[in-house]
């Protein structure tokens, strides 16, 4: 782990909100849960299918990811197609899904817990 990502990480941060989403603290609509995976619905969906997916560790951002991530994110990423048609997303390519990740203030990230936000179903979207 680089000196970088284990300053700002933890495993569980008592006053990140994503965090105490992990910890069943606050109640969300599960989506997905492993050991080191979680996925729930946004709270403000921006589209008909529309959750987020994040790892139960805490990282604040993608700005604190390096090569020691690449197997956790890569699985997080391997996920997000199964997860989006059980979700309800149409099959690829008329269907399909979207998915992004906000990182840092000037990158629209409001929750400070790495997210990736994975949007679909029939457009218009709201945000589009
Ligand atoms: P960001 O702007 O950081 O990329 O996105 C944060 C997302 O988290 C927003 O889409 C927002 O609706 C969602 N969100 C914030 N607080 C909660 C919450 O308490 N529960 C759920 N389910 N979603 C939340």
């Amino acid at each position: 782990m680089s000196d970088l990502l284990r300053a700002h990480t933890a495993a569980h941060d008592p006053d990140c909100i994503f965090c105490k989403i992990v910890a069943k603290q606050i109640p969300s609509g599960i989506v997905y849960e492993d050991e080191e995976i979680f996925a729930f619905h946004d709270i403000h969906p921006w589209a008909p299918v529309h959750f987020l997916l994040i790892p139960k560790m805490h990282i604040p951002s993608m700005a604190q990811v390096g090569p020691d991530q690449a197997g956790l994110l890569g699985r997080m990423m391997a996920l997000a197609p199964k997860l989006a048609l059980e979700q309800g997303c149409n099959p690829y390519p008329e269907g399909g899904y979207r998915m992004l990740t906000n990182t840092g203030r000037e990158g629209g990230q409001e929750v400070q817990h790495l997210h990736f936000h994975v949007m679909g179903g029939p457009r218009p979207w709201l945000r589009g």
